[in-house]
């Protein structure tokens, strides 16, 4: 939507009340109306012509250049509500796009940045649904795609020099579900000097779904395109899918939904509005999720049935530590637990939960428990178990903004009773289970 006046700098949190909404074109509506129409009645046939000029990129629209819409499938004005409103809160972002899954971001970026003969490079874990993407959609269709270990900069910098037609570089931090970090600015600056050597620059994109907005912020780390799946964090109460892009650099922006024009991926009217009344109070539910989560994971390091308690502020491996006080603002709202009594322990403690629920996703006011090695990650095979740290007795935690001391409480009451030491056999194998 055109901005009605210029105003002066403000923050954040007030741009996203007050920015990339004009109430006189919502018939004076304090908050954005919904506009459901699947097409636009044009102005004129002259301006029917310039807005397939500029849909074409044929034509480009002069500042201040008010083009008429066209058809729901390229953009509507929730979309532009929603486009416009979110820009402010992420930290450089210039332009955003709408998408009707966090996967349907993911892979309108990667068709749009990555052809068949090029290589993408990407860190694992990641989300489980990008995994399958590159690996039994992308790989078979031509595009070669090489997997390093999060945690190991030095791989990443390296496969960031070698590759050949290296255009796509994906990055995921931390790591669902053992937190473990990428350091952004690092690949940021391998990108950098790759490029100084000749090669071709890739396009580094994050998925920033586990800390952003409020507290990671890779597009200031030297990061092209930044990823979220807007069902969690953004959208914050388990009802509503959807996915969104941001850029410093608009023109990226405008090649995504170049792209998503023709894929139909773009977020419907009636969940852009859902999104948009999310927006201003996305920061004050993740404050709220990362102190209870933190109190929440201090309390249990030290619990007798629990082996480790991975959050960042618990972090032992100096890496580790350093990457999380330079990249991030707060510690974010995932715990995951690491129980000595294993898979039996971890079935138990999910089925004695009265407050939190047994759930996969992230991110919503309600806090929600997952056992990750038999459902979100139960497609790994041994080794990726291994390498991504998912062992029998891990758990999720989401943490929602209940009261934290109802929900320490509920965890406690579902510990008690379970073993306080590993069993005798994995003892003596000695095997990092
Ligand atoms: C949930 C999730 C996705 C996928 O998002 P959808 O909205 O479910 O399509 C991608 N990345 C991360 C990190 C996620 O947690």
């Amino acid at each position: 939507m055109a901005e009605s006046k210029e105003r002066h700098a403000v923050h954040p949190r007030t741009a996203v009340l007050t920015r990339g909404f004009d109430p006189s074109l919502s018939l004076g509506s304090a908050r954005p109306a919904v506009f459901r129409s699947s097409t636009y009645v044009f102005s004129s046939p002259e301006a029917a012509e310039q807005a397939f000029n500029i849909l074409g990129g044929r034509a480009q629209a002069a500042p201040g250049e008010s083009v008429d819409l066209v058809y729901s499938r390229f953009s509507h004005p929730n979309a532009e509500i929603l486009e416009d409103q979110i820009v402010p809160l992420e930290r450089g972002a210039q332009a955003a796009a709408a998408f009707n899954s966090g996967m349907a971001a993911i892979m309108t970026a990667l068709l749009t940045f990555a052809q068949p003969g090029d290589t993408i490079v990407y860190n694992v874990p990641v989300y489980g649904g990008t995994q399958h993407l590159i690996e039994d959609f992308l790989e078979p269709w031509g595009i070669k795609a090489i997997a390093a270990i999060a945690g190991d900069g030095d791989g990443l910098d390296r496969v960031i020099a070698e590759a050949e037609n290296l255009s796509v570089v994906f990055l995921e931090t931390p790591a669902n579900p053992t937190l473990v970090m990428t350091d952004l600015r690092r690949a940021a600056d391998a990108v950098e000097r790759r490029v100084a050597a000749g090669k071709s620059r890739p396009v580094l994109i994050v998925d920033n779904t586990f800390l952003g907005p409020a507290f990671q912020h890779p597009l200031r780390l030297g990061c092209d395109i930044v990823l979220y799946s807007a069902t969690k964090y953004l959208s914050g109460f388990s009802d509503l899918l959807a996915g969104v892009a941001l850029a410093a650099d608009p023109a990226l922006i405008r090649k995504m939904k170049s792209k998503r024009g023709l894929f139909g991926n773009i977020l419907p009217p009636d969940e852009c509005w859902m999104l948009n009344q999310r927006l201003p109070t996305v920061g004050l539910r993740m404050n709220r999720q990362s102190k209870n989560a933190q109190r929440i994971a201090e309390s249990l390091a030290s619990h007798k049935a629990i082996r480790k308690v991975y959050y960042p502020t618990l972090f032992d491996d100096a890496e580790q530590k350093r990457i999380y006080e330079k990249q991030c603002d707060y510690p974010g709202a995932i715990v995951s637990i690491d129980l000595k009594g294993g898979r039996p322990a971890a079935f138990d403690f999910l089925r004695k939960l009265q407050v939190a629920y047994n759930a996969v996703s992230l991110g919503s006011v309600e806090t929600l428990v997952c056992h990750p090695k038999s459902t979100t990650h139960s497609g790994f095979t041994e080794e990726e178990w291994a390498t991504a740290g998912i062992t029998d007795g891990l758990v999720r935690i989401s943490v929602g903004i209940e009261d934290w001391r109802d929900l320490l409480a509920d965890f406690e009451q579902a510990l008690e009773g379970l073993p306080v030491e590993a069993p005798a056999s994995e003892q003596e194998s000695g095997t990092r289970v």
